[in-house]
């Protein structure tokens, strides 16, 4: 599973070796995206990280003991009505249950607040009606 964060870095935490930890104690692949983090300031930096789902929830909780502030969504999962044919495919790979399709109505509904932005779904759908929007950096 994939998961963006971004990271907010106090200044006493920007000489951790975060990725090395993320990597080492809970075997978590860190993708740096964006980063600002200046000697003895304090920094941003926007990663996506793959692992485990329990593994990923233990590393964030790990982040946040080690002073980091958290922001899980720096984008969002877009459905493109005219494209999607209610097809229903995506809702197999979601594992959250922010995608679903079923009776009465057999039309794909999207439930933003469960999406864990995984992005799991994006190469799940035939017609490529799904997409990840980021936020504006
Ligand atoms: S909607 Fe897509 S990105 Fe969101 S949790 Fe489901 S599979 Fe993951
Ligand atoms: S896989 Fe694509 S076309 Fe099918 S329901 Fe999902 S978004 Fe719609």
């Amino acid at each position: 599973m994939k998961r963006r964060l971004t990271l907010y870095f106090p200044r006493e935490a920007v000489h951790e070796p975060i990725t090395y930890r993320l990597a080492v104690d809970f075997d978590i692949a860190a993708k740096i995206l964006r980063a600002q983090i200046a000697p003895n300031q304090s920094g941003t930096m926007v990663v996506e990280l793959s692992g485990d789902i329990d593994e990923l929830a233990a590393a964030e909780a790990w982040l946040e003991s080690q002073g980091l502030g958290l922001n899980r969504v720096p984008g969002q999962i877009s459905i493109d009505r005219d494209r999607c044919v209610d097809c229903g495919i995506c809702t197999s790979v979601c594992p959250s249950g922010a995608l679903q399709c079923g009776a009465p109505a057999w039309q794909l509904t999207f439930h933003a607040q469960r999406c864990l932005v995984c992005e799991q779904c994006i190469p799940s759908c035939p017609f490529a009606a799904i997409s990840l929007v980021l936020d504006p950096s």
